[in-house]
């Protein structure tokens, strides 16, 4: 019998695996309802989230809150987690054998959650789930078919913070595509539609979504 999500995050809070272990005050697994239909994954803890345990509890969570709350949802309903469990020093760039000793946990994650959409929060977690090297800025507004879920990648809140917060265009491209989630969980499950490019799928629409031009997707039509 498969193990509760409570019960891998206890196993995973004594998790010595790779070195960020020795930095960190805890291991922040993850929050939120282990059933959601919707599981947003970051990058890896920062200072706040070292010390409270918890992810995006720092300014970029808060924005990641206030987003939540446009399209309905509360924190409480969704699952929020990160590619790596333990901060990295002064913040850097999780590395390569740090992500590939913490993937285990997050893939545990998913199967246990099974979240219908999955959000990637920035370049670092979209290019980890969807194993790819474009950028976010031509990943973001629309949605990618990754292992029968829907994926659907945006900017880092944190980003958005450093960039020019709410008067910046990148804030309205976030909201757009969290009204993209929304308009994802609220349709049927979608079957692929002939013409579609593989790796993508198509969600209805309730108002257009302006993507950035993408000179990959071009070239497939
Ligand atoms: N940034 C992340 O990527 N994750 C967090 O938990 C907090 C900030």
């Amino acid at each position: 019998m498969s193990r509760t999500l409570a019960e891998v995050a206890v196993e995973a809070s004594g998790c010595t695996r790779c070195r960020l272990a020795q930095g960190r005050t805890q291991v922040v697994f993850g929050v939120g309802d282990p059933d959601a239909q919707l599981m947003f994954i970051g990058e890896g803890p920062g200072f706040h989230e070292d010390k409270q345990g918890e992810p995006f509890v720092g300014a970029a969570g808060q924005l990641l809150n206030r987003m939540l709350g446009e399209i309905g949802l509360a924190r409480e309903q969704v699952y929020i987690g990160n590619v790596v469990k333990c901060r990295p020093p002064g913040n850097r760039d999780p590395q390569a054998d740090e992500i590939e000793a913490c993937t285990p946990w997050l893939i545990e994650q998913l199967s246990l959650i099974q979240p219908r959409v999955i959000v990637t929060l920035g370049n670092f977690a979209t290019k980890f789930v969807l194993q790819t090297e474009t950028g976010i800025t031509r990943l973001r507004g629309q949605v990618h078919e990754w292992h029968g879920r829907t994926v659907i990648p945006t900017f880092h809140p944190a980003a958005i913070l450093h960039g020019g917060g709410e008067k910046s265009r990148q804030f309205q491209l976030l909201l757009e595509d969290f009204l993209l989630v929304r308009r994802t969980l609220d349709a049927p499950m979608q079957p692929v539609v002939a013409g579609v490019p593989p790796g993508l799928i198509a969600v209805p629409e309730a108002e257009p979504v302006v993507a950035e031009p993408d000179p990959d997707q071009m070239e497939l039509f």
